[in-house]
This record gives C-alpha cells, structure tokens and sequence, in this order.
C-alpha cells in the first residue's frame, strides 16, 4: 500500500475531545449545557444501535441527551406534536429524527417541521439553502465530517478536481456543496451517470457515497488522489467494506479512508459540535435563557 490513512477514529476523538471542552467552559461560564434530542421510531436493530452510539457520545461531551423511543405504530399527528414540544423546549438545542422511518410515515414533513436552528442533522432546506448559497449554518453531519477529515489531515482542496459518487439528499448532494464551497471543481454522479470510471479517473479527490461494495474500482483511481469512501457494507462473512475496492485504490491513491474507521466515526463528532454549535446560537438568539 502507498497510500497514506486518513485515520477518522483518531480525528473524530480530538473532535469529541474539543466539544468536551467547549461544553465544559460553557458549564464554567455558567451558561446552559446544551441537549440534543434523539426521536427513534420503531424497533430497527441499525437504529438503535446508531441512537445509542448518539447517546454515549453525547455523555461522553458533557452534552444532555434526551431520548424519545416511540413504538413502530406511532402516528404522523402523534411525531409532529412531538417535533413541536421539543421545538418549543428551552432545553433542547438539537432536534434528530433517527432514519429511516417505518414505512407508513413520510418523513418529508417531519423534517422540515424542526425548527432551522435546531436542525443539526443539517436536512432541512432552509439550511441546504444556506450551504448551496455559501452561508452554511447547520451542516450535514457526514458531509462536514468528511471537510475536517480533509483539513485534519493537512490536504488543500482549493481548485482540485472533484468527483462526488452518490448524490443522496443525505450525503452526496450536501457533499458536492460543501466541496464547492472549499473551491473544488466538482462532478456528481448517479445512477443515470454514463460513464462512471471516466468521471473517476478524471478525479484528484474522489468521494463514494453509494452503498455497493466494489462498485468503484482501484484500478480507475488516479495516481495520488485523495479518496474518501462513505459506503458501509456488510460482506457475507461479516466484514465491513466501503464502495471502493480498497487495496487496489490503495496501491494508487495518496490518501484514503479505511471502512470502518475512516468516515463513519467524523458523523457522530459532527453531530456533537453541530450541537454545540446550535446551543451558541440559541443563546444569541434568546440571550436571557442562558442562564437557566
Ligand atoms: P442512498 O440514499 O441509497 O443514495 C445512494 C446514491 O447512490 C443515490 O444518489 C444513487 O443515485 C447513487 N447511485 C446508485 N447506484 C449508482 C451507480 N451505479 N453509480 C453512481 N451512483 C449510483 O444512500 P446514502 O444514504 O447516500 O448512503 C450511501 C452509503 O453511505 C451507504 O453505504 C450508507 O450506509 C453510507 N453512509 C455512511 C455514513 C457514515 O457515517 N459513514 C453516513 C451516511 C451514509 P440516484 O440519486 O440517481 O438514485
């Protein structure tokens, strides 16, 4: 292998570790911890684990979280009211609706029912709108995950030539925003995308948001580009792998993301200070609850 790791595990701990602090001069400060609150619905084994990773990590910061566990029949009415309550709540900063939903709610609404400033999934349009216009405000968490990854690790993107793959309203749409924002020239593909290996060859910094094990091949890697891998996939035997074939890629490329342990890791530690950030705002907002 030639290519050098980008370590998200290591960047995500001093991100974590950074919040931590923040969040505990706050308490010094005496100003208001800030609470995230976390909406599961159902009984998805990946969901709960996901929420309770949120959960420890939110401990682990300092940050209150307040967990809301509805059952699979839950009503869209009975998620809306629930959406207004923590809206109106002085101590919530951050509202997530842990996806997906079970499959008789539409969660379209729900998002954009939480309030802008305590979106800190980043999801609703009013803060994609702020990010496409180059004022971003709540940032997707995986997407601004993956810009400190870059930054962390010491790698410039200004004018590089970028290639996004996937472009989900969750990850690669907010992603080719963020790149363009950092002065990359940038190509999204889909799955109507003709010539997928063209558009990789042609990359100096790759980003894979798919979701299918291999569909990127290392040999279309350009020597010494950047490569993040966003896909989670678990293999028959178990194993996890991203959408890229990895030790080819790795043979060519100059960095790369590892699966697991490269991305994954940066979308919890962005929650977090998206968190800490939406707290920061709501004080500036309502200067006299700080103190409660
Ligand atoms: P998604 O909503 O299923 O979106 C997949 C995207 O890939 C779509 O935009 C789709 O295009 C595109 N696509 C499908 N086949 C393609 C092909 N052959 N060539 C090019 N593009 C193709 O998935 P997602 O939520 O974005 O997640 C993608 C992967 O990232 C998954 O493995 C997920 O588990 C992982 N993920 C990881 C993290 C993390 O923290 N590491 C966070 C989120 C997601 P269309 O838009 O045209 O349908």
């Amino acid at each position: 292998m030639t290519a050098q790791l980008i370590d998200g595990k290591a960047i995500a701990a001093q991100v974590r570790e950074q919040v931590a602090r923040q969040v505990e001069a706050r308490r010094i400060e005496g100003k208001r911890i800030p609470g995230l609150a976390v909406i599961l619905v159902g009984e998805d084994p990946a969901s709960h684990v996901y929420v309770s990773n949120k959960h420890r990590a939110c401990e682990q910061a300092g940050i209150l979280s307040f967990r809301h566990a509805l059952p699979a029949d839950t009503t869209q009415e009975a998620l809306e009211r629930l959406i207004d309550e923590l809206n109106a709540d002085s101590r919530v900063d951050g509202i997530l609706l842990q996806l997906p939903l079970p499959e008789h709610l539409d969660d379209r609404p729900i998002l954009e029912r939480i309030l802008p400033h305590k979106d800190v999934d980043g999801f609703h349009p009013y803060n994609l709108g702020r990010l496409a216009q180059r004022q971003p405000m709540l940032r997707p968490c995986t997407p601004k995950g993956i810009m400190t990854l870059l930054q962390a690790s010491g790698l410039k993107v200004r004018g590089l030539d970028a290639t996004v793959v996937g472009a989900s309203n969750i990850v690669g749409r907010p992603m080719a925003l963020e790149l363009m924002l950092a002065g990359c020239t940038t190509t999204v593909c889909h799955r109507f995308t003709r010539n997928l290996e063209t558009h990789v060859r042609r990359a100096e910094l790759l980003v894979v948001a798919v979701g299918k094990p291999g569909l990127v091949k290392g040999e279309w890697v350009r020597e010494g580009a950047i490569v993040i891998d966003v896909g989670i996939n678990r293999e028959q035997d178990g194993r996890l792998v991203g959408d890229v074939e990895f030790a080819p890629a790795a043979e060519r490329a100059g960095w790369i993301t590892p699966v697991p342990g490269g991305v994954g890791p940066m979308t919890v530690a962005s929650l977090l200070e998206n968190t800490l950030g939406a707290a920061e705002q709501h004080d500036a907002m309502a200067p006299a609850a700080a103190d409660r």
